[in-house]
C-alpha cells in the first residue's frame, strides 16, 4: 500500500521509534509491503523508514536503483530491517550529499564513516548481520537515524545546503568534459 510522506516539521519524524516486539505480527507485514510500495513509488528514493510513514516503529527499507543523479548504482534489495542495531562505524569519515523523501527539494553535504556493520531481523525473523560500504553504508546511517527522530539536516553543514535544482547542476558541471 502506498503510504504518504511524513515532511520535516510533522513530530513523528522527531520521536524515537519503538522496537518491533512481535516481528510474525500480521501488522509488520504490512509495514514491509507499505515501505516497498511507498519507496518505488517515489521512483528516486533509495530508502524510507517507518516513521517517515507516520509508523512509530524501527523498521527501514533500502533499495538502490539508477537514478539521474546515480547514474552509475547498482541495483540493490530492497531489503527490509527490522529492530536494526548499528554493531559498528568504522572506515575514513567521508562527505557526501545527501536528500530526504522527507525534505522536498534539500540537499547537503553529511560526514559519515564509510564503513557500517548492522544486525537485523527479516520479516521470516531470521537475525542477520552484515557489513555495508559506499552509498549503502551511507543509506542505512541515513535511515537508522530516522528511528532515532534524527534528519540529515541535522548534520550536515549549513553552508553545503542547496535546492534540487542547484544540485543537479552542480552534478551536470561534474560529468561535463573540463576545459583548459
Ligand atoms: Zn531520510
Amino acid at each position: 500500500m502506498i503510504s504518504e510522506i511524513a515532511e520535516i516539521g510533522n513530530s513523528v519524524l522527531r520521536e524515537k521509534s519503538l522496537e518491533i516486539t512481535n516481528l510474525n505480527d500480521p501488522v509488520i507485514k504490512e509495514l514491509d509491503k507499505s515501505l516497498k510500495d511507498t519507496l518505488f513509488y517515489t521512483l528516486y528514493g533509495i530508502g524510507l523508514a517507518a516513521p517517515q510513514i507516520f509508523q512509530n516503529k524501527r523498521a527501514f527499507v533500502i533499495a538502490l536503483r539508477k537514478t539521474p543523479t546515480r547514474p552509475d548504482t547498482e541495483a540493490f534489495g530492497p531489503v527490509v530491517m527490522l529492530n536494526p542495531e548499528i554493531v559498528s562505524e568504522t572506515g575514513a569519515k567521508k562527505k557526501m550529499m545527501e536528500g530526504c523523501l522527507s525534505i522536498g527539494n534539500i540537499y547537503g553535504e553529511v560526514e559519515r564513516r564509510s564503513k557500517v556493520k548492522v544486525k537485523w531481523y527479516d520479516t521470516e525473523g531470521k537475525e542477520n548481520t552484515e557489513e555495508f560500504t559506499g552509498l549503502l553504508g551511507r543509506v542505512i546511517q541515513h535511515e537508522y537515524d530516522h528511528l532515532e527522530g534524527i534528519l540529515f539536516t541535522d548534520l550536515a553543514d549549513p553552508k553545503s545546503l542547496m535546492s534540487e535544482r542547484e544540485y543537479r547542476l552542480m552534478i551536470e558541471k561534474k560529468k561535463a568534459p573540463k576545459k583548459d
